[in-house]
C-alpha cells in the first residue's frame, strides 16, 4: 500500500510520501534504544511536564489537527475535534496519575522485607490504524512514555500527515530525539522489526490478520504484546427499554466515525415484545441520516476511509444478501464521487452462515428479533469477537446479570461502548488481549521487579 494522503470525500490523491530506508529505520531503532537509557532515569515530574506540554499543544492546534484527520480518513469534522480533545485528556490523565499507578508496592513476606518496583522495559513498537489516528496512538504512547519506555510508531499508510503531526507535537514540546519516532514504513515491513533485539514490546491495534502476524512474530521472539483487534458488538434491547432514547443510542453506537469503530454497536438484538417498534423507528432514523461532506456542519455520516474500504463493504453487503439477508434501507454507494456508503440496515441474517460472523466496518447495522433475554445472550455470544457491547433496560440489576453472561471485554448499560481515559479498554476472544487506558493500561509493558532486603 503506498503511503499517501487520499481525500476520501473526493478520492483524489493529495500528497505522497517515501518510505524510510532500512538504514533510516535502523538509526531510528538505535535512537529509541539509546534514549531509553537516559529517559528511564528521568523523574515522573520531568516526564509529566513534557506530556502536559504535548497535550497543551494539541489543544492549541485543535482545528488544524482535526482538519488533517478529516482530510485523510473522512471523519465528520466535529468528531475529529472531539478526538483531539479526548487525546489531550488521555495525555493529561497519565501525566497526572502515572507516579501513583507505578508506585512501589510493599509486600509482607514471612521473612525479610520486600517490595515490587515497576520498571520500564525499553523501546516499544506500536502499529496503529487510521480510524482514530490521534487517539489510538496516544492511548499507547502516553502511559508508556510516562512509565519510562520509548516509542517507535508505525501508523496506517493512509494517514501519513497525522502520523507526522504527532511526531512534530513531541518535538515541539521538547522531547529528546528517540523518545517518540514515527516510522514511515508499510504494514508488511512491520513484522520484520519484531525480531530486532532492541525492541522490547509490541502493541497493535487493527485487523485480526495484522494482529495474528504480529502476535506470531512476538511469540517467536518471546516478546510481550498487546492486541486490540476487531469487534462485532451486540446491542441488546429488553422489553422495558425507552425505545426513542434507545434508537438515539443505536444511531450513535453504529454511525459514529462513519461506522468505522471497533467498538461500534454492530448487531442489534431486540426481544419480541418491542422488536417491531424498535425496528420501524431505527430504520426510519437510518434512512433520514444526512450523508455528505465531512467538513459540512450538517453532515451526520461522511465517507468511508477509502474507496477500497467502500468496495469491500459493498461486496460484503452483496454476500450477506446472497446468504439470505434483506436490505431494509440503504445498501448502495451514496454518490458517484467519494467513498460514500448509504447508511444501511440488514435484517434476516442467519446464524450459522459464514457472513453472520463477519465484522461490518462501516455504517451498516444488522438486526435480530429474539424470543427472550436468554436467546439475546446466546446470539450475542455467538461471535468470534468479544470486544464491547451494550444493554438497554430500566432494570440495572437485570442488566448487570446479563452483562455477567456476555463474553466480551466491556459491557455498557444504556449507552454504547465508548472510551474514556480512566476506564480500561480491551477485548477477549478474537478481539485481542491486554488492556489500554486507566491504571491497567500502564502496566502492560512494565517489569514488576521484586526487591528483597534480608
Ligand atoms: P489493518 O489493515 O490491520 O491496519 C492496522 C495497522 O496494521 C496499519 O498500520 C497497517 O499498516 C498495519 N498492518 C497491516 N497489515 C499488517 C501486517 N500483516 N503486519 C503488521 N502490520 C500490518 O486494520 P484496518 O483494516 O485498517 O483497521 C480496521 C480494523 O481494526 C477493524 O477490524 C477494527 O475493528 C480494528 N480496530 C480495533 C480497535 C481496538 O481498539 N480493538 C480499534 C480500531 C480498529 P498499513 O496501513 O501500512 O497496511
Amino acid at each position: 500500500m503506498p503511503i499517501q494522503t487520499t481525500n476520501p470525500a473526493t478520492n483524489k490523491v493529495v500528497k505522497s510520501f517515501n518510505e524510510m530506508t532500512e538504514k533510516q529505520v535502523d538509526q531510528a531503532i538505535d535512537n529509541a534504544n539509546s534514549t531509553f537509557s537516559s529517559w528511564r532515569k528521568t523523574s515522573f515530574k520531568e516526564r509529566a511536564t513534557l506530556i502536559h506540554k504535548v497535550a497543551d499543544l494539541m489543544r492549541t492546534k485543535k482545528t488544524e489537527l482535526a482538519k488533517l484527520i478529516t482530510l485523510e480518513m473522512g471523519k465528520v469534522f466535529a468528531q475529529s475535534e472531539g478526538e483531539i480533545d479526548l487525546s489531550a485528556n488521555i495525555l493529561d490523565y497519565y501525566a497526572d496519575h502515572a507516579e501513583t499507578f507505578l508506585a512501589d508496592k510493599k509486600l509482607n513476606p514471612d521473612s525479610g522485607e520486600a517490595f515490587v518496583r515497576s520498571s520500564p522495559i525499553g523501546a516499544l513498537f506500536g502499529v496503529m490504524p487510521w480510524n482514530f489516528p490521534f487517539y489510538q496512538v496516544v492511548r499507547f504512547a502516553a502511559p508508556n512514555i510516562m512509565a519510562g519506555n520509548t516509542i517507535l510508531l508505525k501508523h496506517a499508510s493512509i494517514v501519513p500527515q497525522c502520523a507526522i503531526a504527532i511526531e512534530d507535537l513531541f518535538k515541539e514540546a521538547g522531547a529528546p530525539e528517540g523518545l517518540y519516532t514515527n516510522l514511515m514504513i508499510s504494514g508488511k515491513r512491520s513484522t520484520g522489526l519484531v525480531e530486532d533485539v532492541r525492541i522490547k514490546g509490541i502493541s497493535l491495534t487493527g485487523s485480526e490478520g495484522a494482529g495474528a502476524s504480529m502476535a506470531e512474530a512476538a511469540g517467536k521472539n518471546l516478546k510481550r504484546s498487546v492486541l486490540e483487534l476487531g469487534g462485532s458488538d451486540s446491542f441488546i434491547i429488553l422489553e422495558d427499554a425507552d425505545i426513542d432514547k434507545t434508537v438515539e443510542m443505536a444511531i450513535l453506537g453504529r454511525m459514529n466515525n462513519n461506522g468505522q469503530s471497533c467498538v461500534a454497536s454492530k448487531r442489534f438484538i431486540a426481544v419480541e415484545a418491542i422488536a417491531d417498534e424498535f425496528l420501524e423507528k431505527f430504520t426510519a432514523k437510518i434512512a433520514s441520516l444526512k450523508v455528505g461532506d465531512p467538513m459540512d456542519a450538517n453532515t451526520q455520516v461522511g465517507p468511508l476511509s477509502s474507496e477500497e474500504a467502500l468496495q469491500g463493504l459493498l461486496d460484503q453487503v452483496k454476500r450477506f444478501e446472497k446468504a439470505g439477508a434483506k436490505v431494509a434501507t440503504g445498501g448502495k454507494r451514496a454518490f458517484e464521487e467519494g467513498a460514500y456508503m448509504q447508511p444501511t440496515l440488514l435484517t434476516n441474517l442467519k446464524r450459522g452462515e459464514p457472513t453472520f460472523y463477519e465484522e461490518l466496518f462501516g455504517p451498516v447495522a444488522s438486526f435480530y428479533k429474539v424470543k427472550d433475554e436468554q436467546e439475546a445472550i446466546d446470539l450475542a455470544n455467538d461471535s468470534p469477537f468479544g470486544l464491547g457491547g451494550s444493554i438497554y433496560t430500566k432494570d440495572i440489576e437485570r442488566a448487570i446479570k446479563i452483562a455477567d453472561q456476555i463474553d466480551s471485554g466491556m459491557i455498557f448499560i444504556n449507552s454504547p461502548t465508548a472510551s474514556q481515559p480512566d476506564l480500561p479498554f480491551g477485548g477477549t476472544k478474537r478481539s485481542g488481549y491486554g488492556r489500554e487506558l486507566s491504571e491497567q493500561g500502564i502496566h502492560e509493558f512494565i517489569n514488576k521487579k521484586l526487591i528483597r532486603v534480608s
